[in-house]
């Protein structure tokens, strides 16, 4: 027999060998909960805060820490030396080779340190950045986003460690600062960093647990364009008996804006949805299929409609592939206590539009700079804030398969989602490391992420450990 030959059939046993031994099908898997919530606390005590630029790169160096003691190769990396004075924040990168089956699949790992600020502080029932454990619940900023989610990655990764010094597949991590603000750097990272990065696979920062305890894997993330819109009047705030006479900026931001949606939604900017792709006939198959409890979601909320009044499918679909254009905020001219007669200087609308792939950002901001134009608003000052583009990873991907048996083996049953309503940097993950984005997780669907008495419960904290320990073993199994 050829010695080649011998070597290679010595090699495949091998891998299959180990990955069979490795398998947690042979242990309980046990997950150290204990473990678990005491370094979860260890991260919510430290109020990273990026709106604020606060204390991230000492939570950064504190997950590098973890990290090592976990026997995960950790650094801190930055996009170059002068930017530690830009105070950009770093990322956090972590790396375990498999040493049984080092040629096999990679499976990347994307989360974010980074919280949103804890306000309105006095709406919190325990201090937000104590990790106060309460029955199934561990309150906190970050308990859940995204804190929660990295710890059990990393608990995973650490399972495989204890047991067995090693790792059936190939683990990297990249844990970014900037993913609350709109992550503006991680296509400078991905791009300086990306042969370091290479992955098969990139597992997304977060998943939704629903009411039945389904995780909802994710294929896809709206984009997002944030918009600012300023009118000015004059040089100072005067008395309105000259409203006669002197434009209201404020009169002005609402007359822009009445031209930008209809009543149903319809946004009225021309060719705003020019490149949108129709779903596929599997696609809206699986937006038939999913779950969405209307009521207990109104309940929720405090509503008793929804917009347009949809129902059924289009509430899905509105979700998955609609694309909004919503105020977040409007200021102008006196809104305290009691009366002031004033004719305000200036008024100024922040606007957020959510955007579907094939739109891309750049683009509409044109198309919004044009539409009021031509809609003689050429006083109106547009700043853009921010831009990304949607990014969504194919149904019919061979991993698709693979996430889903892991959460099916674990949580009995999962859903599968085209898209999630939310905006984060997958475009940049699809586009630069050229890898699907698939994202799972454990965040209980009501689990007010981004509100007072942010919470993570320690059931799906464990659960979802044991599924990303399914997806290291099922990737190492697989034949893609
Ligand atoms: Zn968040």
């Amino acid at each position: 027999m050829d010695i080649n030959i011998l070597k290679n059939l010595v090699f495949i046993l091998k891998k299959y060998l180990s990955t069979y031994l490795m398998s947690s099908e042979n242990l309980t898997m046990d997950i150290d909960t204990p473990g678990l919530i005491k370094d979860l606390q260890k991260l919510i005590k430290i109020p990273s805060v990026s709106a604020r630029k606060q204390n991230l790169e000492e939570c950064a160096k504190e997950i590098v820490q973890m990290m090592k003691e976990i026997g995960i190769n950790s650094e801190l990396i930055y996009l170059d030396n002068d930017d530690k004075k830009k105070s950009i924040p770093p990322l956090v990168y972590g790396e375990v080779k498999s040493k049984s089956n080092p040629n096999g699949k990679t499976v990347l790992f994307y989360n974010h340190y980074d919280v949103q600020p804890e306000e309105p502080i006095d709406l919190w029932k325990y201090d937000p950045f104590e990790g106060k454990v309460d029955g199934n619940l561990i309150y906190g900023r970050g308990a859940s986003d995204d804190k929660g989610e990295l710890i059990t990655r990393l608990k995973a990764v650490e399972y495989f460690i204890k047991n067995y010094g090693d790792v059936p597949s190939n683990i990297k991590f990249v844990v970014e600062g900037e993913e609350e603000i709109g992550s503006n750097n991680i296509s400078k990272y991905l791009e300086a960093y990306n042969s370091k990065f290479n992955t098969d696979l990139v597992i997304w920062e977060f998943g939704y647990v629903d009411q039945e305890q389904k995780p909802i894997i994710s294929l896809g993330m709206k984009g997002l364009l944030y918009v600012e819109l300023t009118a000015q009047g004059a040089s100072r705030d005067v008395h309105s008996s000259l409203a006669v006479l002197i434009e209201n900026p404020a009169w002005r931001i609402v007359q822009a804006l009445s031209t930008l949606m209809d009543r149903r939604g319809r946004i009225l900017i021309k060719d705003w949805y020019k490149e949108i792709k129709e779903l596929s006939d599997e696609e809206n198959a699986v937006v038939e299929s999913e779950p969405f409890d209307e009521k207990s979601f109104k309940k929720e909320y405090g509503i008793n409609r929804f917009i347009n009044d949809l129902k059924g499918k289009s509430v899905k679909k509105a979700l998955i592939c609609e694309p909004t254009c919503n105020i977040s905020g409007l200021n102008s001219g006196y809104s305290g206590q009691g009366a002031k007669t004033i004719t305000p200087s200036k008024a100024m609308v922040k606007i957020d539009f959510r955007l579907v792939p094939n739109m891309d950002p750049l683009v509409q901001f044109k198309r919004l700079e044009n539409h009021l134009k031509d809609n003689g608003f050429e006083d109106i000052k547009v700043t853009k804030i921010h831009g990304e583009a949607a990014g969504r990873t194919e149904l019919s991907n061979q991993y698709v398969k693979v996430i889903q048996k892991s959460a099916n083996e674990v949580f009995g049953d999962s859903i599968i989602s085209i898209s999630s309503a939310g905006t984060g940097p997958m475009y940049d993950f699809i586009e630069i490391l050229k890898a699907p984005c698939i994202s799972i997780g454990g965040t209980y669907v009501f689990s007010k992420i981004h509100s007072p008495n942010e919470f993570a419960r320690i059931d799906l904290l464990e659960k979802t450990t044991k599924c990303m320990i399914r997806i290291i073993e099922n990737l190492a199994k697989s034949v893609l």
